[in-house]
């Protein structure tokens, strides 16, 4: 069989795995090689370039697959095994050296690295854990490692990639289970769910063990994460949030990503020809953020859906929730509870931290607060000051006119 040069190889799988968009690093623990030793750090330090795509993802990561062979049949994906691409694949060795390459050069913060399954699931769980252990065992790599996991893997591999990797992932890939079953018919949710419950307990145990023993080893310090691909079934932005509160319960996820299904060349033909518009993937972003920060839980979040179960794409869902509970608003910023100034449109965490400091020394009027926003035609119709109250504004019914801004729509790959 011929060979194909490294570089095409390179731009092969580095362009395959473009459609994952679970690459972030935040949450490891500090590594560095400060001293010498050693090589890499999980840090962002000083000569280490990182770049964002259009749509503000993070592409600071060598981000390949190990193969896009596959024999996994997707419907969603462009290496599933009836898709008409060109194939190509790398040793465990010549990942390795690529990420130490890039690494040296300044390229990289570290490596994301997935797999379409070889053989089987167990091989290339394995080949994709000896990859991180010849960067990490043979080369004493400290920067950042986030495995793709493989559900379908024997359990104890799934395990193993822990002890290497500063994330693991396993996706979910879709919200439902009727989607999982018609797009994705090799893959099955007790299997997924098994394994992330897997590597869930095996994190906290970790955790526990280092708290009671310096030296026990570290295991997925940042922690795990998943993925779920938005607008390539009938899911609703409620059943997709529903889907990512019940994960991060039981799973105690790090993070769920979701990705606006993108057309993909040669496509089955079950899928929707068109994808959805990126600003419905900010709103479940917005959304999912609401969850972790803010104290809305998934059912809040489907009250701010429209009677199809879809977030307005032409306003937040913070706002969208605050203009169907009016009775809840105005909040006066000088006596309410914390929990109430986080519903406050506009308002962001920090900005209610320093409500509540400053508001200690003396009362708060309105430039105050206009300090502590983005917008503070936003935030007037929803709170009281000193010297502000909204009287009928609140309840104006044409508010969601004046607080809406038409959105300008991204290009994924543009
Ligand atoms: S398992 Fe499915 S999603 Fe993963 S590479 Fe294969 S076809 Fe694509």
């Amino acid at each position: 069989m011929v060979q194909i040069p490294l570089l095409e190889r390179l731009e092969i799988l580095a362009d395959a795995a473009k459609y994952d968009a679970s690459c972030a690093s935040s949450g490891s623990v500090k590594r560095n090689s400060v001293g010498g030793k050693g090589l890499g750090s999980t840090d962002r330090g000083m000569g280490i370039c990182h770049a964002y795509a259009p749509d503000g993802r993070c592409i600071s990561l060598l981000k390949l697959l190990l193969t896009n062979h596959c024999v996994f049949d997707c419907h969603y994906c462009i290496n599933r095994k009836s898709s008409n691409v060109k194939r190509a694949r790398f040793t465990p060795q010549e990942v390795a050296d690529l990420t130490l390459t890039f690494y040296r050069r300044n390229y990289i913060e570290g490596l994301f690295l997935s797999s379409g399954i070889i053989k089987d699931a167990s091989h290339t769980m394995e080949l994709l854990i000896e990859t991180a252990r010849i960067l990490r065992e043979d080369n004493d790599f400290r920067g950042y490692i986030h495995l793709k996991t493989i559900p379908e893997a024997e359990s104890e591999l799934v395990a193993r990639a822990g002890l290497y990797a500063d994330r693991v992932s396993i996706n979910v890939e879709l919200p439902t289970d009727a989607g999982l079953k018609r797009l994705a018919p090799d893959k099955n949710r007790v299997q997924i769910e098994g394994a992330m419950g897997d590597l869930g307990r095996a994190i906290v145990e970790a955790k526990d063990a280092r708290k009671r023993f310096r030296h026990a080893p570290r295991f997925a310090p940042a922690g795990q994460s998943t993925q779920m691909i938005v607008g390539a079934d009938g899911a609703n932005d409620s059943d997709i949030i529903k889907r990512a509160s019940g994960l991060y319960g039981t799973h105690n996820l790090r993070r769920v990503y979701y990705s606006s299904f993108s057309p993909i060349p040669d496509a089955s033909a079950v899928l929707p020809l068109k994808r959805p518009p990126l600003i419905r993937e900010h709103r479940l972003y917005q959304s999912d953020w609401l969850m972790r920060f803010y104290g809305y839980n998934a059912g809040e979040i489907a009250q701010a859906a429209d009677d199809d179960g879809n977030l307005p794409l032409d306003i937040d869902p913070k706002l969208a929730w605050a203009l169907k509970f009016r009775e809840r608003f105005p909040v006066d910023v000088n006596r309410s509870a914390r929990e109430d100034l986080l519903r406050v449109p506009g308002l962001g965490v920090r900005g209610v931290n320093q409500i509540i400091a400053a508001r200690r020394q003396r009362g708060l009027r309105l430039d105050d607060v206009a300090k502590l926003t983005v917008s503070v035609t936003k935030i007037r119709p929803f709170i009281c000051t000193v010297d502000w109250r909204p009287s009928l504004l609140t309840d104006r019914a044409d508010l969601r006119k004046l607080l809406s801004r038409p959105e300008k729509q991204l290009e994924l790959f543009a």
